[in-house]
């Protein structure tokens, strides 16, 4: 875990501090299954502005993970430019004015960038845009061996006699 101690920044309002540090990755775990960031640790430029009325934080990297597909299972990569950003009030009155990554003047930038991740991937981590996924019938790859089962054309048999039905 990576975190970054304020206490020693003496930032008057209106100056900034920036730099590039090493920042930890944490696995991933969505929908069940775990997404690895290549590599773990990533230089991530910070940067912290102190404005009259609070702070800005701004993190930037860009990550690779590398987990399953949604569709067909097989490894999926997927490249992840993150340009993340936090303020904290000089006096927060509300949640929102608050950065939930900033604790006794630590700012906990695994955690941070663990959540940007999360935010800017998505919807489907998949192997490719076009991926054809798993037979519903038989579960065997339909990128490798495409194919439909018998059971198709019943249903669309059915179908035609459904329609049938409903015009009598
Ligand atoms: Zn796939
Ligand atoms: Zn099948």
């Amino acid at each position: 875990m990576t975190t970054f101690n304020l206490r020693t920044l003496k930032l008057r309002s209106g100056e900034q501090f920036a730099d590039v540090l090493d920042v930890q990755l944490e696995p991933l775990e969505l929908g069940g299954q775990r997404y690895l960031p290549v590599p773990e640790t990533v230089p991530a430029e910070l940067s912290i502005t102190r404005a009259s009325t609070g702070t800005v934080f701004e993190l930037g990297f860009d990550t690779r993970l590398h987990g399953p597909c949604y569709r067909c299972l097989a490894d999926a990569v997927l490249d992840v430019p993150i340009a993340a950003r936090e303020y904290q009030a000089t006096n927060p009155d509300s949640e929102e004015l608050r950065t939930p990554y900033l604790d006794d003047d630590r700012l906990d930038l695994s955690a941070w960038a663990r959540d940007a991740v999360v935010l800017a991937l998505p919807e489907q981590i998949l192997c490719r845009a076009d991926c054809a996924g798993l037979c519903p019938v038989c579960g065997k790859d339909l990128n490798a061996e495409p194919h439909t089962h018998a059971e198709e054309r019943t249903d669309s048999r059915w179908a035609a006699l459904a329609e049938l039905r409903d015009q009598l």
